[in-house]
């Protein structure tokens, strides 16, 4: 019996031979490997703005939804500061870029923490990821 059969991509509508059990076609899987490329590089450029804090709450801003707790993992740190610095600013960047990809534009309460893992230590950041909205001050100062 051969494994392969005629499938139809599910995004195309193409009729292909299915090898792995692939619901699209070579044409489409391609195109969606640089769609994944092209919203990956824009979450990376949008996590740079992602505002982050240990606090609970920012000044100056609301929050308006709560997206749920993401961490980001640092590399192992070696035995100098700069290691552990270079660690933790790898651990932020995951935890900023998962930020974005949820839509949030903010994480509060932010925790650092170092795990060891094989007598190494990692550097683990969590926190809420949130989107906040600016208060208007006028508004305030006016009443
Ligand atoms: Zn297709």
């Amino acid at each position: 019996m051969f494994s392969r059969s005629i499938t139809q991509c599910v995004r195309c509508g193409s009729e292909f031979k299915s090898t792995n059990n692939k619901d699209t076609c070579l044409n489409c899987r391609m195109l969606e490997e640089e769609e994944e490329l092209e919203v990956a590089s824009k979450l990376k450029l949008e996590s740079k703005n992602i505002l982050v804090a240990t606090t609970p709450i920012l000044d100056g801003y609301e929050i308006e939804e709560y997206l749920g707790v993401e961490s980001g993992v640092g590399p192992s740190g070696g035995i100098f500061y700069e290691d552990f610095e270079e660690s933790k600013n790898i651990a932020f960047e995951e935890l900023k870029f998962k930020a974005a990809a949820l839509g949030g534009n903010a994480v509060i309460g932010i925790d650092i923490d170092y795990i060891e893992i094989k007598s190494s230590l990692n550097t683990i950041v969590s926190g809420t990821v949130v989107k906040v909205r600016k208060i208007n001050r006028v508004d305030t100062l006016s009443v």
